[in-house]
């Protein structure tokens, strides 16, 4: 089996790494814009040869992992050059825009849409893990879009790399995410903002910063390159969850200029039930 990847970064990088685990007899190609990573990714091992376009006749897996919209011209460059038993899928973190680039192509057929819920905050091959989307969920939208056979092909894949599998529409996937990663990445990259344009010592954030800091301004350390076509994407959505979250801090503000610390109280109990959502969301 041949299995290529174009965008050999985290993601990419990772599910090559899962691939080589269970099926070790399989070849993977890596295909990337950036010398340094295809370079990097043979020297790790998370590849096994770099290739081109002209190479994805001969392939039967297709994982396209670029920025959302670099996805938007390299997926429609794929499916005109694979042959008719290819399985392509893309994993970017919007999905509207992508399955409207191909809605009409020839070969949707081919394609499956899909965004694995889980990430780092780093990127490139050096930041590909193994085993990182065990117990994770895989978003795939307009699966009847996708000849079936291909698709059993594809879930077999993400099942043995020990994804749940959960089917969305490409709006609803857009709405949802755009409140559960796209503004807790804003959040984090204006919380260390605020933090690095008040603390002009940085020394003075590294003695007071304590885990608390440090998880929450975790995102903060993502790429820029990959998440600013991520908002531009989702621009509508986003704004709107900003408008809510902004209206929830200004909330919070006037509560504290009221000194109504009752109020502030209940405001924070109330959000206390994230725990066992969050509980909920690592059950088995
Ligand atoms: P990454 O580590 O930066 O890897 C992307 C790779 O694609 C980089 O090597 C990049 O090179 C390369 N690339 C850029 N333009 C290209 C082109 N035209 N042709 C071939 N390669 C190209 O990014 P990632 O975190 O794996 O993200 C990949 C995709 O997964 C994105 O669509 C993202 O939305 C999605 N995703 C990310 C996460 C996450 O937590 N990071 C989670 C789920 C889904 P340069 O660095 O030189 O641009």
């Amino acid at each position: 089996m041949k299995v290529f990847v174009i965008g050999i970064g985290l993601i990419g990088g990772s599910m090559a790494l899962d691939i080589k685990t269970f099926h070790p007899e399989v070849k993977i190609y890596g295909i990337d814009n950036n010398e340094s990573h295809l370079a990097e990714a043979l020297a790790l091992g998370v590849v096994d040869s770099g290739a081109s376009f002209d190479d994805l006749i001969n392939a039967d897996f297709v994982i396209v992992s670029v920025p959302v919209d670099v996805a938007l011209t390299v997926l429609p460059r794929v499916l005109d050059v694979i042959g008719d038993n290819t399985i392509v899928f893309e994993v970017g973190s919007t999905k509207m825009p992508i399955c409207e680039a191909v809605s009409n192509h020839p070969k949707r057929r081919n394609f499956i849409a899909t965004h694995p819920i889980a990430g780092t905050e780093f990127s490139g091959p050096s930041a590909a893990i193994k085993g990182l989307f065990q117990g994770k969920t895989n978003i795939i939208c307009e699966v009847e879009k996708t000849t079936f056979k291909l698709q059993e092909r594809a879930l077999r894949l993400f099942t043995a790399m020990g994804m749940r599998i959960r089917y969305m529409d490409p709006k609803s996937h857009d709405k949802h995410i755009a409140y559960v990663s796209h503004l807790s990445h804003i959040s984090a990259f204006m919380l260390g903002k605020t933090v690095i344009n008040k603390e002009k010592d940085e020394q003075d954030i590294f003695d007071m910063a304590g885990s608390g800091f440090e998880s929450t301004v975790r995102l903060a350390k993502s790429s820029p390159a990959m998440w600013t076509p991520i908002f531009k994407q989702n621009r509508k959505q986003v704004m709107k969850t900003l408008e809510e979250y902004i209206s929830n801090l200004s909330k919070f503000k006037e509560l504290l200029e009221k000194e109504d610390y009752d109020a502030i109280y209940n405001e924070m109990h109330s959000v206390n039930k994230i725990k066992e959502i969050l509980n909920g969301m690592k059950a088995p």
